[in-house]
């Protein structure tokens, strides 16, 4: 493993999927899918904002905050209520973040492709001929 993947490793949650793999093989994906999200996000110039908010939860005497992932002024994820985080879970955060972009942005160029791709097979059947 990397520097940044024991990271989340050792700070992230992680689930798994006991039909094809053990416990730990699902920690070191998780591990592994967010450090890879956080180098995605930072090459492609991904942005992260935190502000305070109120939250009401039963905890007393902590600072709650909002996190926003922007790419440029587009808001691309962004969650709420994370309270008193430690400087390791704000990092936590951020790459979670980063990994709903990275999914999203993902699954955009599968459609454009798979329109493409559509638009293909009709201009080869003379639809656009
Ligand atoms: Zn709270």
């Amino acid at each position: 493993m990397t520097r940044q993947e024991q990271f989340f490793y050792d700070n992230a949650g992680w689930s798994y999927n006991p039909a094809t793999q053990t416990e730990e093989q699902g920690r070191i994906e998780c591990a592994k899918r967010l450090a890879q999200a956080e180098l995605e996000a930072r090459a492609a110039g991904i942005s992260y904002s935190w502000d305070r908010e109120d939250c009401d939860c039963e905890e007393k005497d902590h600072n709650s905050y909002y996190c926003m992932a922007c790419d440029g002024d587009t808001l691309v994820a962004s969650l709420g209520m994370i309270c008193g985080p430690t400087r390791e879970y704000r990092r936590v955060i951020e790459a979670e973040l980063a990994l709903e972009w990275s999914i999203e942005r993902n699954m955009a160029e599968t459609r454009r492709a798979q329109q493409y791709a559509s638009m293909a097979g009709y201009a080869a059947c003379g639809v656009y001929a």
